[in-house]
């Protein structure tokens, strides 16, 4: 601006993050491993949107839940009047596009999804008002073995990860009329201490007596460890399918201990319910969580569908992985061309289409508000950027024909450099790069120095 008017700064709104190119190769990386986790086990991509009707969450997750009493961003479309809801989670958007398209007609659908999620919360570490998850829902499984399946699958995920310190807590929930026998059991149980009842669970005691057991207020937790247990309530064919899950998991060595409080945030869910938690994060310990929903394709309107699923936070794994130590970086590029002159920008352009071609990353200095900037400069640049290699050319290369090559990674950088010509550059490179290294995979080409 060339008047000096102070214009003032919009900045993003709270609680949503901008993931900034110094990010990028871990998020990359993590997606990239779950994406080839999920595929070993069959599992196919779904997209939905991120907005959706608002009643599909008041009728899916349950009108006394977190989310619906105070987590959604719903609003109403001014064009037209609809009642709409940033998604909050994502189960019931895919359920509705299941059956919306009757992507089970042929049989029961592995699905996996990924992408923001958005709660009104109060921000703090670990817990954003726009956050990530990735998730998984097997649609139309009746038995113990997906949701033994499923688990299994986030172990590898941890292992592939190099995640040691995420533990499993199982539990089942049972199914609706075993819920309401413990559920008067429990009503009777907190009225006889309802000194101790915070205002949250006074409010829930009637709706939703079963979140009180949910509490992370501190007074109340001796209270809560001692109330009646669900378990004890089970019948005989949801113990049967607890016992079964727990079986595939001990065959296959998979370390849970059984959490009879544990009994997540929406209505939906029954039977199987699990949560993976760490206590490397504080309070916000729970990086993945999920169960078995047996019913929720028939609140929607489809037809008779058990189901299991699971959703993992991506802010808080990622968060684990920083916590390991490890550093997690990529070069912008291989290789990062300086010039000077206008002939030579034009050689410039071709060289770095070529090396393209040969399937090397490329960035070609480009003129700033700096101008087009002297060697020095560039090379500034170039070092900046990673890139192992530095083709520089100016007036003299377009005389000769030739590009100067330069290694910037090695000890001695004044004398690690190569007349090259044009022609062959290309070659030269991608030998110098890929040649000594058998391990290099240089169809994907991503270099990550740990
Ligand atoms: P919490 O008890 O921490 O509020 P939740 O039960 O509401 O979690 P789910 O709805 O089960 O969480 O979501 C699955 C996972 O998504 C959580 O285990 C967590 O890793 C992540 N998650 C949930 N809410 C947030 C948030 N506001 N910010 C970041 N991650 C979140
Ligand atoms: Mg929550």
């Amino acid at each position: 601006m060339s008047e000096n008017k102070k214009i003032e700064k919009i900045v993003g709104v709270k609680g949503m993050n901008d993931i900034l190119p110094a990010d990028a190769p871990l998020w990359e990386l993590f997606e990239n491993t779950v994406h080839t986790v999920l595929k070993s086990y069959g599992f196919q991509q779904i997209r939905t949107p991120i907005v959706e009707p608002t009643g599909l969450f008041a009728r899916g997750l349950g009108a006394v839940t977190d989310i619906v009493e105070k987590e959604m961003y719903s609003f109403t479309d001014s064009m037209n009047g609809d009642e709409l809801t940033l998604r909050p989670e994502a189960t019931a958007g895919v359920v509705r596009s299941a059956i919306e398209h009757n992507l089970t007609y042929e049989g029961p659908k592995r699905l996996w999804y990924q992408g923001p999620m958005f709660r009104h919360e109060k921000p703090q570490r670990g817990r954003y008002r726009q956050f990530h998850q990735i998730g998984a829902e097997a649609l139309g499984f009746t038995g113990p073995d997906i949701d033994a399946e499923l688990i299994m699958m986030c172990q590898r995920l941890w292992d592939d990860l190099g995640l040691d310190n995420i533990k499993l807590e199982l539990n089942s929930i049972g199914d609706a009329a075993e819920r309401n026998a413990h559920r008067a059991d429990l009503i009777a149980y907190f009225e006889q201490h309802a000194d101790l009842l915070d205002a949250e669970a006074q409010r829930r005691l009637h709706s939703n007596p079963l979140r009180i057991l949910d509490t992370k207020n501190p007074t109340m937790q001796a209270m809560v460890n001692a109330a009646p247990k669900l378990l004890d309530y089970l019948g005989a064919e949801s113990l049967a399918h607890f016992e079964g899950v727990q079986k595939i998991l001990r065959h296959n060595a998979i370390p849970f201990t059984i959490n009879p409080r544990l009994v997540r945030g929406m209505d939906y869910y029954n039977r199987t319910v699990f949560e993976w938690v760490t206590d490397a994060l504080g309070s916000q310990g729970t990086v993945c969580a999920g169960g078995r929903y047996d019913t929720l394709v028939e609140m929607f309107g489809g037809k008779a569908t058990p189901s299991c699923g699971f959703a993992m936070g991506i802010e808080r794994l990622l968060e684990l992985m920083k916590a390991s130590g490890e550093k997690f970086a990529a070069n912008q590029c291989d290789v990062y061309i300086v010039h000077q002159g206008e002939a030579a920008q034009m050689q410039a352009f071709v060289v770095s289409e070529r090396l393209r071609d040969a399937g090397l990353d490329v960035v070609l200095h480009c003129a700033s508000l700096a101008g087009p900037g002297s060697f020095k400069s560039q090379m500034k640049r170039a070092d900046a950027s990673g890139a192992g290699y530095a083709i520089i050319i100016g007036d003299d290369e377009i005389a000769n024909d030739t590009a100067i090559v330069k290694s910037l990674r090695a000890e001695d950088m004044e004398n690690n450099q190569a007349a090259v010509p044009f022609d062959t550059v290309a070659e030269y490179l991608v030998d110098q790069i890929v040649g000594g290294d058998d391990e290099h995979d240089h169809s994907e080409h991503v270099h990550y120095h740990h």
